[in-house]
Order: structure tokens, then C-alpha cells, then sequence
């Protein structure tokens, strides 16, 4: 198979000093293998209620003030639905996906019955209501049944090897339960929608940001449901905000400026230093294919890829 890297923004704000070392790391990845591997860019507004209009293409355009340029034309998941509802179909079709109709208070109310509270990151692991019916509810949304199709894999914790991290484990039925694969109300969840997109545009290499590690568990769940191959995974480190919590777009993080050619330069060697690489002056790069060129032998032995 050819090797596929991708770059996924959510177009919920520009690019950041934090996505932009994600951008560039999945961009090195890819040309650390060879003229033969593909990088690709997915703008991830399948969750239309946080995207905001005009800002998958202003993305696009800080990219490409970079030289960063994917080797095909973006794909959009808006334009995927149908993809998304064949796979949400075959996982109904056996018994893997079942609809829930609790609120978040019936889902409180269940947890507090259990004596259990909010855990992980203050979200809640769903305590299983609806799995034998929605007792007269309106459906609100479709979840993943993770108890009934880990009873069908090897026991124990789910485990893969981060090429950075090292090796991850997470019980995803106690830590995370059933989750969400698409609201009733017609939103996809991410988890869903990024592993069919990963598998279908045939994604050997996921690069992207560390605050994500978390989510990798369930979605190597879905593929193994879905029958789909696990790409490999590298997790990049975070860029902090002056409080020390990640810099996203929730929290404000500045746009990164791409204005001008200088700026896009500072911008890319900002988040070269994240990566450990080296500045551009130090590689007497005047420009981003320069300076990005420089970085590619360096990526290669820090992050050990495939040559
Ligand atoms: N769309 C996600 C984000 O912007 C990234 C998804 C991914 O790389 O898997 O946080």
C-alpha cells in the first residue's frame, strides 16, 4: 500500500501555534518516506455545529502560505455522509451500534444511582441504559456497543505502541464505555467519521496532536469492528498557553500569522522547535520549501520513519 499521511483540522478557528506543529510533523512524516508516499488534507467539519463558515478554506490558505501542499485536492467530510451512514449501517446490521435516548441529566441521574461520578477530562462513561431498548424514549443518539464487541476480541485492556509515546493502553468499555457514533440529530461523532475517512483514503500514518492520544483506543475499536487495518500513530507534543493548558482554539490560541513570507518562516520554525528540529538559519534556509526541506533528514532520524 502506499504510504498516506493526512493533516484533519476541524474548521472551528484558524490554524494555531499548536496545529501548525501537527501540520508540519504529518507533512515530514510523509516526506521522510519518499516521493512515492501521499499527504493528504481532510478539513474534519463533519460536526457542523462548532465549524465556522470560510475557515476550512482560510486553513487551506495558511497551509499553502506554508508550503504545505497536499499532493491531492482536500477532501471535506460534509461531502461524505454517505460513507459514514454504510459504515454506521453495517455496524446496526450486527448488533454494534444501538440507539440511546438519555439526556446528559438521565445519564447523571443513572451514574449518581451507581454511586459513580465524572470521570476522565469530566466526561461520563455511559452507564449502559439503552442497551437493552430505549424505554419509550426518542432516540438522541447512536452509540457503539464496546462491552458486547470486546467480548468479541482477545480479553484485556486494548494496547498499541505510539511512535513516540511508547505503548498505550486503555480498558475502553470502563474507561470510556458506550460512545457516541452520531447524534439523532444528525451530527457525526469523530470517532466514527475519522476512521472511516482514515481507512477509506487508505491513511497508513497518523501524525497529529498529543491531546488526541486519548481517543486512539476507541478508534482502533472501530476499525477492528469495521474490519479496517490500524494505521500507525505518532502523537506530537503540545504547545502550552501561558497558563500551561494547551493552546486550542477553545482557550483563544492566536491565529498564526502566514502574511507574509518572513512571517509564515517564524511561524514553521516555531513549530519546528516543538518537534526538536533545528532553525531554519541553522540550515542557511531562506524560505519554507527551504527550511522545510531541512527538516525532512532530521525528521527521518528523530522520529525514525521508514526511509
Ligand atoms: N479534527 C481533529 C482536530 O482538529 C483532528 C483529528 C485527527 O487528526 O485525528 O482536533
Amino acid at each position: 500500500m502506499r504510504e498516506t499521511g493526512r493533516f484533519a483540522p476541524s474548521p472551528t478557528g484558524p490554524l494555531h501555534a499548536g496545529s501548525l506543529v501537527a501540520a508540519l510533523a504529518s507533512w515530514l512524516d510523509v516526506r521522510a518516506r519518499g516521493p512515492q508516499a501521499r499527504w493528504l488534507v481532510r478539513i474534519e467539519d463533519a460536526d457542523t455545529e462548532r465549524c465556522l463558515p470560510g475557515m476550512g478554506e482560510r486553513i487551506l490558505q495558511q497551509l499553502a502560505d506554508c508550503a504545505l501542499l497536499p499532493d491531492e485536492p482536500p477532501v471535506w467530510q460534509t461531502q461524505r455522509t454517505a460513507h459514514y451512514e454504510a459504515a454506521l449501517g453495517r455496524l446496526k446490521d450486527r448488533g454494534l451500534a444501538y440507539p440511546c435516548g438519555c439526556s446528559r441529566k438521565d445519564i447523571d441521574e443513572a451514574l449518581a444511582r451507581l454511586g459513580q461520578r465524572h470521570e476522565r477530562h469530566g466526561e461520563r462513561v455511559y452507564p449502559g441504559t439503552c442497551r437493552d431498548g430505549l424505554h419509550g424514549k426518542p432516540a438522541r443518539a447512536w452509540r457503539f456497543a464496546t462491552e458486547k464487541f470486546e467480548a468479541s476480541q482477545p480479553p484485556g485492556e486494548l494496547c498499541f505502541t505510539d511512535r513516540r509515546l511508547g505503548r498505550q493502553r486503555q480498558d475502553v468499555s470502563r474507561e470510556v464505555g458506550d460512545f457516541v457514533l452520531r447524534r439523532a440529530d444528525g451530527p457525526w461523532a469523530y470517532q466514527l467519521a475519522v476512521v472511516v475517512d482514515d481507512a477509506e483514503q487508505g491513511v497508513t500514518d497518523v501524525v497529529r496532536g498529543e491531546d488526541l492520544t486519548d481517543n486512539t483506543a476507541r478508534q482502533i475499536l472501530l476499525q477492528r469492528a469495521l474490519g479496517f487495518p490500524t494505521p500507525t500513530y505518532l502523537h506530537t507534543p503540545l504547545v502550552r498557553a501561558a497558563d500551561g493548558d494547551k493552546l486550542s482554539k477553545q482557550n483563544g490560541a492566536a491565529a498564526i500569522d502566514t502574511g507574509t513570507p518572513a512571517a509564515a518562516l517564524a511561524a514553521l520554525d516555531a513549530a519546528a522547535r516543538v518537534l526538536g528540529l533545528r532553525p531554519a538559519a541553522a540550515a542557511a534556509a531562506a524560505d519554507c520549501t527551504g527550511a522545510l526541506a531541512s527538516w525532512v533528514p532530521e525528521w527521518r532520524a528523530l522520529y525514525n520513519s521508514r526511509p
